[in-house]
């Protein structure tokens, strides 16, 4: 008998992979016409717009061992940030980019207690090399403030920066997400897939069996029915979708089409809520910089993700602030879309293993880890080896 995965998003992509690689046969049951989950890319006009500003980081363990570098296209971001306040600022990490080291020292973002923080910061994300085994209670802004960062370098980098990794401006986030994932982006490098952010999900379903289309209304331990009161029965189900009473974060972002701008740069540009606290925009970045393929030759596509904590700036104010922060002019920057997901990142514990089994289903997705592609794609394989765990001591069970 089948053993049945809800949800063809990375969770639930990675447990069907992990569960056929041992030779089980697995059907992936999905609600969307479409697999992905919450990765996704649109074709709009030519340009290749992801459903909300995401990156793949490439010190993710999971992520590394599903997506080898000999199998897919990876393009890095520069490590670093170009901070647009009262005046352009620069931060590159001087390890990898030496050249621009007098850049980052001349740019007096921060204090010499910033650096002494900076410093600390980095020593102490040397050992992360993947989430941690147990949460603490420690959140963010307790975990900044203990490390001495002046409020004027929070604002001017961290917050902006840190607010759009996790779409919450108050960093109202575990001390461990914050460390994980700045350890991620120390140890490796943010990149994008050469044919979008799509290409992940894509390069893992090859050789599944899905069925789009099919939305699932019940489960039971060894049968799901769906909403056409079709039955459908497994020797176990793993359950991608997280709990309705879930919190989520959302995001807005605006994509645009351009000229290329002047600074090829491949680099995220933030704004300096210390300057302007009220900037429209949180961050804003050219991904056809990165990966050449998400805009049609001698064309650019701009992204702007805008704040988390304020009402919808205007399209009118959006373009402006592209045209400052990459000197082109406003007529020249023509709007494809706004991406609004409601549903964006999931409250969830920041933490390496879950019991998967609950009831005599096996529950997984980032809610129950991370909400990051890594927290997805881990959670995944962790029901699915809870399931052949399970299947090989009781090799007649047909529970869980
Ligand atoms: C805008 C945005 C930016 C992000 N940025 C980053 C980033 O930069 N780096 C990073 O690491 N992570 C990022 N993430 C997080 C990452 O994308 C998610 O953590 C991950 O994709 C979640 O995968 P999942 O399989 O757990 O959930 P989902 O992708 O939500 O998959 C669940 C699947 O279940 C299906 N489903 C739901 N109900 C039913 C039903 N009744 N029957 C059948 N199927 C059903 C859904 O359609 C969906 O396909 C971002 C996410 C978003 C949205």
């Amino acid at each position: 008998m089948t053993v049945l995965v809800i949800g063809a998003g990375l969770s639930g992509l990675a447990a069907a992979r992990t569960l056929q690689r041992t030779g089980q046969e697995v059907l992936v049951l999905e609600k969307a016409a479409q697999i992905g989950g919450r990765v996704q890319t649109l074709e709009v006009d030519g340009y290749r717009v992801d459903k909300g500003f995401q990156v793949l980081l490439t010190a993710y363990q999971e992520a590394a061992a599903v997506w080898p570098e000999h199998e897919i296209n990876l393009f890095p971001f520069a490590s670093g940030a170009i901070i647009h306040g009262r005046e352009v600022k620069q931060l590159f990490d001087p390890l990898r980019h030496p050249s621009k080291m007098w850049r980052t020292v001349s740019s007096k973002l921060f204090t010499t207690r910033d650096v002494k923080s900076l410093v600390s910061l980095r020593l102490g994300l040397q050992g992360i090399c993947g989430l941690p085994e147990r949460a603490s209670t420690e959140q963010a802004p307790e975990f900044l403030a203990r490390l001495g960062f002046s409020e004027r370098f929070t604002n001017a980098f961290l917050r902006p920066f840190l607010g759009g990794v996790f779409l919450d401006e108050s960093l109202s986030v575990p001390a461990d997400a914050v460390r994980f994932v700045l350890a991620m982006f120390a140890r490796g490098e943010a990149s994008l897939p050469a044919q979008g952010i799509s290409a992940l999900p894509e390069h893992l379903s090859q050789g599944l069996r899905i069925r789009c289309n099919c939305t699932v209304a019940e489960v039971e331990p060894t049968k799901v029915i769906l909403n056409d009161g079709e039955v459908v029965h497994g020797k176990a189900i793993i359950d991608t979708r997280p709990p309705v009473s879930t919190s989520w974060q959302s995001t807005k972002m605006m994509a645009f089409g351009s000229p290329i701008p002047h600074d090829t740069t491949p680099v995220l540009h933030l704004a300096n809520l210390h300057d302007q606290p009220d900037a429209p925009i949180l961050h804003a970045c050219a991904p056809s910089l990165v990966a050449p393929n998400y805009a049609p030759p001698d064309r650019a596509l701009l992204y702007a993700t805008l704040r988390t904590d304020r009402p919808s700036a205007s399209l009118k104010d959006v373009r402006r602030t592209l045209s400052n922060w990459f000197g082109l002019s406003e007529e020249h920057i023509e709007h494809l879309t706004t991406i609004e997901v409601r549903q964006a990142l999931p409250e969830s514990p920041c933490r390496a293993s879950q019991d998967a089994r609950e009831h005599g289903i096996y529950r997984s997705g980032d809610w129950t880890t991370h909400a990051s592609i890594e927290g997805a794609l881990r959670s995944g394989r962790i029901a699915a080896e809870s399931v052949l765990q399970d299947l090989e001591t009781k090799p007649n069970a047909k529970t869980a």
